[in-house]
């Protein structure tokens, strides 16, 4: 099929929930990628932060290769050896003691929604069903993850959603003791906001809620999903706090670029789980859970986490030099890094385009910057230049 072949086949063929720009993706290297007319793109968005190794990386791809030849799945009903190597390297190199594996963001959320009320209901405190999100959240797309993601634009169009949640201010933790009652099963927190616009969660206000949470009697959820796993320079962003949660979402880049979700959880929370509860299929099958073993020893090598300190830093102190009155705020964590503009971002991201930057926003006014974690300091003067010059343009 050649490219228009393929856009007159998706308006047909497709459910139309996605916008995409117009050129069709067919391979990558590095921290590149091609279109099918051979223009090559920079990635500032790795799949939505998923595609931490890149393109084409060797060792990933010698992973899959060597996994696609042993077991592709088997389902939870039966042992295999790399589900259990990599809930031990989780749990060794994190404040967990057990793993949960789904197979997508979302429903590691949803797992930890059905965690947090056992866990009160197994105390004998079956009132405690509610939960506590923030303003400008993104927890997920189903009924009970989307009840916790804060967006008329989501939630408006399928509502009712699961009753009980309410929304406290990012950063503001006099509205989270407002929020946080008897009633709390859990609060949940991205420590870096993503989809809202790319904004880091203070120090103080993670230990805060944390103090707030223990004196409350609620557990505490990060949802690490897109700030976890490296990206922020830290194995895990809420390190940078140095606050431990009662369960952790992660996701996106946990196998390299391959579905895997996973939710990190204490001995407190899993015992209060029996058998048969909670389950699914296809969560945590051979094959992804050995490549994501290898992908997680790749990211937690702490020369690794140096690179994305260092990295998240040049970019950040570059994009701070660019000179444009559209820039309002740069602003972030590692590598992930939002600019605020006072224009609507999708005209940059289109431009983007055009200058080969794959560039994606979050929220109207942000354009997110999540490239590969793998992405080099003359990537990132490259990036750099030209995002400059197409702010230069709008
Ligand atoms: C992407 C994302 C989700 C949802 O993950 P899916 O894999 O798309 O289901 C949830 N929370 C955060 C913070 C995310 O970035």
């Amino acid at each position: 099929m050649n490219s228009q072949e393929i856009f007159d086949a998706e308006k047909k063929y497709i459910v139309p929930t996605y916008a995409r720009p117009p050129f069709v993706l067919t391979h990558g290297e590095g921290v590149y990628v091609f279109d099918a007319e051979g223009k090559k793109y920079l990635d500032c968005a790795a799949g939505i932060a998923v595609n931490a190794l890149g393109y084409n990386d060797p060792m990933l791809v010698a992973a899959m290769q060597e996994a696609a030849q042993g077991l592709l799945h088997t389902s939870n009903l039966f042992y295999t050896e790399p589900q259990v190597q990599l809930a031990k390297a989780l749990v060794e190199k994190s404040f967990a003691d057990k793993v949960y594996f789904a197979n997508t963001g979302t429903e590691a959320v949803e797992g930890a929604l059905k965690f947090a009320r056992k866990y009160h209901k197994e105390r004998g405190d079956a009132n405690r069903v509610n939960f506590v999100a923030f303003r400008g959240s993104f927890h997920g797309r189903t009924m009970g993850s989307l009840a916790l993601t804060d967006s008329e634009k989501y939630q408006g169009p399928f509502r009712p959603l699961m009753p009980g949640a309410s929304f406290a201010n990012f950063n503001y933790l006099g509205s989270a003791r407002k929020e946080i009652t008897e009633e709390t099963a859990a609060v949940i927190i991205e420590p870096v906001q993503g989809e809202g616009g790319v904004f880091p969660a203070s120090e103080e206000f993670l230990r805060g809620l944390r103090e707030l949470c223990d004196e409350r009697g609620a557990l505490l959820i990060f949802d690490e999903i897109q700030c976890g796993m490296g990206r922020t320079g830290k194995l895990w962003a809420h390190e940078w706090a140095g606050v431990k949660p009662d369960m952790m979402a992660l996701a996106k880049p946990l196998a390299g670029g391959l579905p895997i979700g996973a939710l990190l959880v204490t001995d407190a929370v899993s015992s209060s789980l029996h058998v048969g509860e909670h389950g699914t299929t296809f969560g945590g099958g051979p094959m992804i859970t050995s490549v994501a073993l290898k992908v997680l020893d790749r990211i937690s090598d702490p020369k690794f986490l140096a690179h994305v300190q260092e990295t998240g830093a040049y970019l950040m102190e570059r994009l701070c030099e660019i000179n444009s009155p559209h820039i309002k705020q740069v602003r972030g964590r590692g590598l992930m890094v939002g600019v605020e503009l006072d224009i609507d971002a999708a005209q940059v991201t289109q431009k983007g385009y055009a200058h080969g930057l794959l560039l994606i926003k979050a929220r109207e006014r942000v354009v997110r910057f999540v490239p590969p974690l793998v992405i080099e300091k003359p990537h990132i003067d490259e990036l750099v230049d030209k995002f400059g010059k197409i702010l230069a343009e709008v």
